[in-house]
């Protein structure tokens, strides 16, 4: 399908989108075995998209013994490496041929810009699948360095059942970071996506089947964290369990590891990340404009958001005044609309905590410098205004919690010291960026920031190539890159005497 150019052609597409609403288990769409169903509102104008099965632990039982009953028979995971990528490539293949509906699906579902969606999500999508199975058949075991009466062989080996717990920022993205290095590794899959964006994921599982990737491999159950993913990490049969989503969350589902089999508990958790603009950045402007985009790209429901801005006090004013220029202009629109920048927040509660953090800013005594308000209310919607505030302390609520909305605190330093102390005075710890034409400072100021990712110069570089995940309580393990193979694998020493 070509891609649409305007809102109208969009929203002519949108009124066909077929979505799908049940759970897949067996490669069979079924609803939940309790009957419910929950509503699936668009937050683009509050309308309920389509009614989808609100699965439980009878479910996540069913889809755990379908994924265990598949590992065990070998269907997928006693294929080549080499074929598991050719069903991973014709499903990236499908993805592309479905890309204007997956786009559509997500913005309906999430309220982001659908020409986001488009480029960033269905491409970062593809980009992952695609990565990951090409690198598949072409990663070697070890030979240990022994003596020379024995061989020792170290391999890795699929774990078995992974339960994957993802959230509704970037949903299909983030379910693709889960599902290429366990697929491509063999393993069988109980996905478990945020009941506030279900959709896309749905679609996902439709293309597998239809790539050959056979039933039972990929298992789906949507529905609510405490009721569907909860027994998904309680479960005695499941050996992995892979989630992006928040701290709390996180710390929860290390217990119930720690409560039933130990399943080995991977975490890409919350961020408060610094971004530190030292009066020496080459170039301000453009680091003003990249400050604002790096806190409401995705209306600030991004992991990485730069949502502590760290500025140097001799260029605060002159900076600050760059910044709330460039977010200005950054105002929420439809999300089909051309251009758009931001479009709606994820639901009416997410909206609402948004506004409370901002009320919260106001009361504390920081100032308010851009926005602040939700907007575009006649739509139906849930809009805010991309918000900035100044003069924040590094002690008030705006600069230590994340808000996860688009919301900036600007904190002001007064040297290298005092900057590094700010930005890893924080119990995050996934993302950092730092702004200088020296290169010793830069090289100084990376080293000693306690962030799984550092940009110099910019925000939010990274492709496949490396890895993604967080130090502190943003996370353990990585996602993207070889590495991410680690999670999906046990490592076997193999002793063999030679006689
Ligand atoms: P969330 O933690 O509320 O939900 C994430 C997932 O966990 C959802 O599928 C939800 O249903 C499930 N869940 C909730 N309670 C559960 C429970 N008791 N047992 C089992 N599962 C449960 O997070 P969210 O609001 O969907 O997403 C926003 C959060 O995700 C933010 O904190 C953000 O920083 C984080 N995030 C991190 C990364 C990363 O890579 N580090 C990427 C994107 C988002």
């Amino acid at each position: 399908m070509s891609k649409p150019e305007t809102r109208a052609q969009w929203q002519q597409l949108a009124d066909q989108v077929q979505l799908r609403n049940q759970c897949l288990i067996e490669g069979q769409w079924v609803a939940a075995a309790s009957g419910r169903g929950f509503g699936c509102i668009s937050p683009i104008d509050g309308r309920t998209l389509t009614v989808v099965a609100d699965g439980g632990g009878e479910d996540i039982d069913r889809a755990v013994a379908s994924a265990r009953a598949a590992f065990e028979d070998g269907r997928w995971s006693k294929r080549t490496p080499t074929e598991r990528k050719q069903s991973l490539l014709r499903w990236a293949d499908l993805i592309e041929a479905n890309a204007v509906d997956l786009a559509l699906t997500e913005s309906l579902d999430m309220g982001k810009p659908v020409a986001d969606a488009l480029n960033i999500d269905v491409q970062g999508t593809l980009r992952c699948i695609r990565w990951t199975a090409e690198a598949v058949d072409k990663v070697y075991g070890e030979v240990a360095p022994t003596g020379h009466k024995e061989l020792g062989l170290i391999t890795r080996e699929p774990l078995g059942v992974i339960g994957a717990i993802v959230p509704w920022n970037f949903p299909m993205l983030m379910a693709s970071w889960k599902l290429a290095p366990a697929l491509a590794t063999g393993n069988s899959v109980v996905l478990k996506p945020s009941e506030k964006s279900p959709l896309s994921a749905l679609k996902l599982g439709e293309l597998a089947l239809e790539a050959g990737i056979p039933a039972g491999v990929f298992n789906i159950v949507t529905g609510h964290g405490p009721s569907a993913g909860e027994p998904l990490a309680l479960h005695m049969d499941v050996d992995g369990l892979v989630f992006t989503g928040s701290t709390g969350v996180g710390r929860h589902l290390l217990q119930c590891a720690g409560r039933s089999n130990l399943k080995r508990t991977y975490l890409e958790c919350g961020g408060k990340s610094p971004n530190i603009v030292f009066a020496d950045a080459p170039d301000l402007k453009r680091a003003a404009r990249a400050a604002a985009n790096a806190i409401f790209f995705n209306q600030g429901e991004v992991c990485t958001a730069a949502s502590r801005l760290l500025v140097e006090s001799s260029i605060r004013e002159e900076f600050v005044a760059e910044v709330v220029k460039a977010g200005r202009r950054l105002q929420p629109q439809h999300p089909f609309e051309p251009g758009a920048a931001m479009g709606a927040i994820v639901d009416e509660g997410q909206m609402e905590r948004v506004l409370g953090f901002i009320a919260k800013g106001q009361s504390q005594g920081a100032e308010l410098a851009l926005g602040g308000q939700r907007t575009l209310v006649d739509t139906g919607g849930y809009y805010i205004e991309p918000t900035i505030f100044d003069r924040v302390q590094p002690q008030h609520s705006i600069a230590c919690e994340e808000i996860f909305g688009p919301v900036l605190s600007v904190i002001e330093f007064s040297d290298e010291v005092d900057a590094l102390r700010i930005a890893n005075d924080s119990p995050y710890g996934l993302a950092a960026g730092l702004w200088t034409a020296d290169i010793n400072k830069a090289h100084r100021v990376a080293r000693e920031l306690r962030a799984g990712s550092v940009w110099v110069n910019y925000w939010d570089g990274g492709d496949m190539t490396a890895p993604f995940g967080g130090y502190k309580q943003s996370g353990n393990g990585r996602d993207k890159s070889l590495h991410a193979f680690d999670k999906y694998t046990e490592m076997k020493a193999t002793w063999i005497r030679l006689g």
